[in-house]
Parts: structure tokens; C-alpha cells; sequence
């Protein structure tokens, strides 16, 4: 593992402002691990309120429209959430992909404002289950990548990757450890031949997908795995922590 790891909880559509107790919670206990970089992706509508109360925790967007400001009613820009305190943005992630038909060629294009915006990325990946039964998984997962790697020119400043594979996202289901080993190291290999080891070396690969308390300490202990991008076990402080915890 990478030597921080780098927790990260993506809130999905959940969260009003009585989750700020929650944020706070986390924020406190994150003064206390310093050794785990600890984050989280609020709705947009909790990013400022987030922002305001995190004094150690990076508070990130979960998406962001490519274009500059103008006439996209609903939409919020790279430049919005970094003016509300984004300090990251989660792109690629599947629901997006799957659930807004959102191509390759756009996730660039965002993940090009973002960079321009002075954001992180964290640039989600991840396999449907007919695809790694078939024995693609690798191909598919590589080929989405590739295709960001294009628009990163310095990922030691900007990118972090989250592996996770569709069927694992939110079903309790993990993938195991042989699994993930064998797609972080290739995803690393990847990494390795587009930037150089040394930069490589510095751009975390998380595993996402029914990360909790229970299965976070051996998933985080398999190797190139930088961090976890978790989900529902991120909506409590209490469960979320207790991931925090054993990383
Ligand atoms: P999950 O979600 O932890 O609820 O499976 C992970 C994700 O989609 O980022």
C-alpha cells in the first residue's frame, strides 16, 4: 500500500444538512489518523457546509459538467465546485456511466475543466460481471483508463484511480483479493509505461465496491492498493471511521 492511504467517502445522492454532525465527526477522529488521508464527496448542495466545517478532511465533488458557465439549466461547473470548496472531483464513476450515458469522450472533457478548475480527479473504472466472465475485465478496465490518460499530463498532482468493478458496487458483494491484486498491478503496469515508475509511483489506486469495516483492513493490505472509495458504509461516521481505522 501506498504509504498514506487515501479514504475517500462518496455520498452519493444522500445527505441533508443533518449529515453535517456526521462530517464533523469524521473530521475530528481524522485529526487524530493522521496517517490516513481521509475525504469525502458530499452532494453539491453540502459541499460548502462540508468545507466549512472540515479543518482536516478534503471535501470533493461527485461530478461536474465540462463546459463554462452559461445556459445549462441544473448544471454545476468545475469552476462551482471549487469555488464552493471542492478540492477533488470523482469522474467516470459507473452510475454515471451507466445511468447518464456518459461516453469516454466526455469524462475528458470534464476531467479537462476540473484540471483547469485546479481540481483533483478521481477517476473511477470498473467492469460490468458479463465482461469479467467473459474474461475482458482487464481489456475493459485498461481501455477506459487509457482513454483518461490522454488529458493527465502531471497525475502526481492531479489523479488518483478508483477500481471498481459494477457488480461489487453496492451489492455487499467483494471482488477478492487475488482479483483486485491482479487488476491494481495492471493497472499500475499501465501507469508505469505512460508516465515513468516515479510518477507513477505517486498516483493512488483505490478499491471501491461493498468496502465496510469488516473487509476494509485485508482489502487495504493487498498490494498496490492505495485506498478505498466507499459508499454506503461512508454515511455514518461510525462505520465509515471504522474503515478509517484500519487502513
Ligand atoms: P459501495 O459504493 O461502497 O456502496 O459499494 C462504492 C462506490 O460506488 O463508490
Amino acid at each position: 500500500m501506498a504509504e498514506r492511504p487515501y479514504i475517500v467517502g462518496n455520498w452519493k445522492m444522500n445527505g441533508t444538512r443533518a449529515m453535517l454532525s456526521e462530517a464533523r465527526a469524521i473530521d475530528r477522529a481524522a485529526q487524530r489518523y493522521m496517517k490516513v488521508e481521509v475525504a469525502v464527496a458530499p452532494p453539491y448542495t453540502l459541499i460548502h457546509a462540508v468545507h466549512k466545517e472540515a479543518e482536516q478532511i478534503g471535501v470533493g465533488a461527485q461530478d461536474c459538467h465540462p463546459g463554462a458557465e452559461g445556459a445549462h439549466t441544473g448544471d454545476i461547473n468545475s469552476s462551482m465546485v471549487a469555488d464552493a470548496g471542492a478540492k477533488f472531483v470523482i469522474l467516470g464513476h459507473s452510475e454515471r456511466r451507466q445511468g447518464h450515458g456518459e461516453s469516454n469522450e466526455l469524462i475528458n472533457a470534464k476531467i479537462e475543466s476540473a484540471i483547469e478548475s485546479g481540481l483533483r480527479i478521481i477517476l473511477c473504472c470498473g467492469e460490468p460481471l458479463d465482461t469479467r466472465d467473459a474474461g475482458k475485465a482487464e481489456e475493459y478496465v485498461l481501455a477506459q483508463i487509457k482513454a483518461a490518460l490522454t488529458v493527465v499530463e502531471d497525475p502526481a498532482e492531479r489523479l488518483t484511480i478508483a477500481y471498481e468493478p459494477i457488480w461489487a458496487i453496492g451489492t455487499g458483494r467483494t471482488a477478492t483479493g487475488e482479483d483486485i491484486a491482479a487488476m491494481h498491478g495492471a493497472i499500475r503496469r499501465l501507469l508505469d509505461e505512460t508516465y515513468g515508475e516515479e510518477e507513477s509511483a505517486k498516483v493512488r489506486i483505490l478499491y471501491g465496491g461493498s468496502v465496510k469495516p469488516d473487509n476494509a483492513r485485508e482489502i487495504l493490505a493487498t498490494p498496490d492498493v492505495g485506498g478505498a472509495l466507499v459508499g454506503g458504509a461512508s454515511l455514518s461516521a461510525e462505520s465509515f471511521l471504522g474503515i478509517v481505522v484500519g487502513a
